[in-house]
């Protein structure tokens, strides 16, 4: 038996099923790629107008009661496979991603897709409402995090519906949000070296309440007059733009060129 549970909330609302597909747009021509496919209620809607999908489950149950549902044809392939370590490179690149992602693992595989976002169109994701208002937090508000730079730095958010934890089967505590992410063909800002930047990033978010200043000690020899690329180190770091973030990595960069 699993140790863990797999987050296996299943949607039974099929007005809310119905509009996810609406809002993912695929096409006749898209390869749709599903994670975490459960009982079928996105696959049944999603298989009758995408040219092909792959659906991606690790529940060997659920994987054996799909095939008996949906059987193996040239357009549909079930993969019993963990979402967050499988090759995306092995799919025919521009596929579009559906899921409504298992909670334990979400900001994991949403990392791994991003990491692949060069081959991949556009994602249709759902996942815990606190975690899809951190991925679409600006500046000054209380939810921008370095995951908010994260996400931004690499692809264009947006948020497309909210779901009540009414809308599954079992009820999970928490409500869901529906988002879509579109990776950039270009990061969102101009950076020498994005190791350097999500460094700082990273820091200058890790105690929250503290002032940059403080964050960022292990920049101190480069600090100058309490600033760094002329921003005020009394700042705090969830006051920052994804420029102001740029400026300062790019600034540390050429110092130690
Ligand atoms: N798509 C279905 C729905 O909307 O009703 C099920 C969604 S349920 C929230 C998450 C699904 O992901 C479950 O079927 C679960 O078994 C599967 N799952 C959990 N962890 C996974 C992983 N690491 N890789 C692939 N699938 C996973």
């Amino acid at each position: 038996m699993r140790k863990r549970p797999l987050g296996q909330n299943f949607l039974v609302d099929s007005e809310i099923a119905h509009n996810i597909i609406t809002l993912a747009n695929i096409q006749p021509e898209d390869h749709v790629v599903e994670i975490g496919p459960g009982k079928g209620v996105l696959t049944q809607r999603l298989l009758p107008i995408a040219r092909s999908l792959t659906a991606i489950e690790l529940d060997p149950k659920l994987c054996r009661e799909l095939e008996s549902r949906f059987p193996d044809s040239p357009s549909f392939k079930i993969v019993e496979k963990d979402a967050a370590k499988f090759d995306y490179a092995s799919l025919e690149p521009g596929f579009k991603v559906v899921s409504n992602l298992p909670y334990y693992a979400a900001t994991h595989i949403m990392k791994k897709l991003i990491h692949f976002g060069s081959r991949i169109q556009s994602m249709t994701l759902m996942m815990q409402k606190e975690v899809v208002d951190r991925l679409t937090a600006e500046p000054c508000n209380k939810e921008y995090s370095s995951l908010s730079v994260y996400v931004q730095y690499h692809c264009k958010v947006e948020r497309l519906l909210e779901i009540p934890n009414t809308a599954f089967s079992p009820r999970p505590k928490i409500d869901s949000s529906l988002f879509s992410l579109k990776p950039l063909p270009q990061p969102s800002v101009q950076v020498e070296d994005p190791q350097l930047f999500f460094k700082i990033v990273n820091a200058a978010f890790l105690h929250k309440r503290k002032m940059l200043k403080n964050n960022l000690k292990p920049w101190e020899d480069k600090f100058e007059q309490a600033q760094l690329a002329g921003i005020d180190l009394s700042r705090r770091g969830e006051t920052l733009s994804m420029s102001d973030f740029a400026n300062m990595a790019n600034y540390l960069h050429s110092q130690n060129e």
